[in-house]
């Protein structure tokens, strides 16, 4: 789970980590008295959306007086903030976070992120921080310093000095940074995060270390035991076909292809998805019912399936065993009669009441057609996309 700008600024300030005083603004006019409270010789506004690269994007401003904090905020809240990490849609500003500004003398680059392949934490740190960080790992990526963490063990101090001195930094800074860096680590400990970024992490005109912006993921998984995490979620930023299968526990993900898919089994679906790419095909969705789904719930997830616009195409590839067949079946009938469906079907069914699975759907007057193995449903849904385009 992603978390805005400002919430992740909150964490890292309860776990010790020096960030501007700001406040949050939903209008211009919010954002100005933000502005006149903080008092500041200049200050930022910056758009609270579960993206990065918003400085090059427009929204991230540096202001003067509290007139340019409520002229930026005009522009920036309702934009459509488009960067390479929103997609070509862009995403809404519903929010700013305006904060005194910063005197930036340098911008130092540092994480702490969960190195899945190595089962542990690892903490990076680059003197080479700011806008461009992604350019410095494709080009110079001896620029990015990097460690892990032994598992039971904490973040040493001579592992941060490592890094530290290897970003340049005097002893003080290096003293303050090594604070800085475990405090990071703690948090990633305390509140299951999988990624902790400071980018940049400046370096002030008076030499002091101010994280200037934070990036926070939570792990999923740990969000049952940190609700103060859970509680951070924006709604707004969930794409709404997923929140709602969510509610339904449906195992639902949304992706950029044109066929809607409906599996029972996680491993099933990931089948299912690679038959449809090898037979030139695109999935829309990724969509486990799982074993114990109920008629209501099969035909609640054919309409979120259906309420995608991009879909064109549907494959159903059913194993009947905890899920009977004929429940599925009268599920989708159920869900396409309601929907009017207009896209092509193609069903696999086997298993548990397969028969009455399909004298259900024989009977319904819907137009599908019915393939024999997950092969053949996969090329059935290629060649009726192929005929359509
Ligand atoms: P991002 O583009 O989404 O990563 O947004 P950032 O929060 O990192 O801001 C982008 C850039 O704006 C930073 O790299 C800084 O150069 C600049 N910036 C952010 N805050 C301040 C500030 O307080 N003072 C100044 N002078 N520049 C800032
Ligand atoms: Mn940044």
């Amino acid at each position: 789970m992603n978390v805005h700008e400002y919430q992740a600024k909150e964490m890292l300030a309860r776990f010790g980590v020096p960030v501007p005083k700001g406040g949050l603004a939903t209008t211009p006019q919010e954002a100005a008295g933000v502005a006149r409270e903080l008092g500041a010789p200049a200050f930022v506004v910056k758009a609270q959306v579960h993206a990065g690269g918003r400085g090059k994007a427009g929204g991230v401003k540096v202001c003067k007086s509290v007139d340019e904090v409520q002229a930026a905020a005009q522009a920036i809240l309702g934009m459509h903030l488009i960067s390479h990490q929103t997609g070509p849609e862009g995403k809404l500003v519903r929010k700013v976070w305006v904060e005194a500004a910063t005197e930036i003398a340098r911008e130092l680059y540092v994480a702490v992120v969960l190195d899945r392949g190595a089962e542990r934490l690892a903490v990076m740190a680059s003197p080479d921080g700011g806008m461009d960080i992604e350019e410095v790992a494709a080009a110079t990526p001896e620029r990015i310093f990097s460690t892990r963490i032994d598992p039971g063990q904490p973040l040493w101090d001579f592992q941060c000095r490592q890094l530290l001195f290897g970003c340049g930094l005097d002893a003080a800074q290096v003293r303050q940074g090594t604070g800085l860096l475990q405090a990071l680590v703690e948090l990633a400990t305390a509140k299951d995060a999988t990624q902790v970024e400071i980018n940049p992490l400046a370096v002030t005109a008076q030499g002091k270390l101010v994280a200037l912006d934070a990036k926070i993921n939570f792990d999923d998984s740990g969000l049952r035991r940190n609700p103060d995490v859970a509680a951070l979620k924006d709604p707004t930023e969930t794409d709404e076909l997923e929140l709602a299968a969510t509610e339904l526990g449906l195992n639902y993900i949304r992706l950029e292809g044109n066929v809607g898919t409906m599996v029972n089994g996680a491993g099933l679906a990931m089948a299912t998805m690679d038959v449809i790419k090898m037979a030139g095909a695109q999935p829309a969705n990724f969509l486990d019912v799982g074993g114990g789904a109920s008629e209501e719930m099969i035909t609640k997830g054919f309409e979120i399936i259906l309420d995608d616009p991009k879909v064109e195409a549907i494959l159903i590839n059913i194993f009947g065993g905890i899920l009977r067949c004929d429940v599925l079946a009268a599920g989708v009938v159920g869900a396409a009669r309601k929907m009017d469906l207009k896209v092509p079907l193609v069903v696999r069914l086997e298993g548990t009441n397969v028969a009455e699975g399909r004298r259900i759907l024989d009977e319904s007057g819907l137009n599908f057609s019915v393939a024999g193995s997950m092969s053949e449903a996969a090329a059935k849904v290629a060649q009726v996309l192929e005929g359509a385009a």
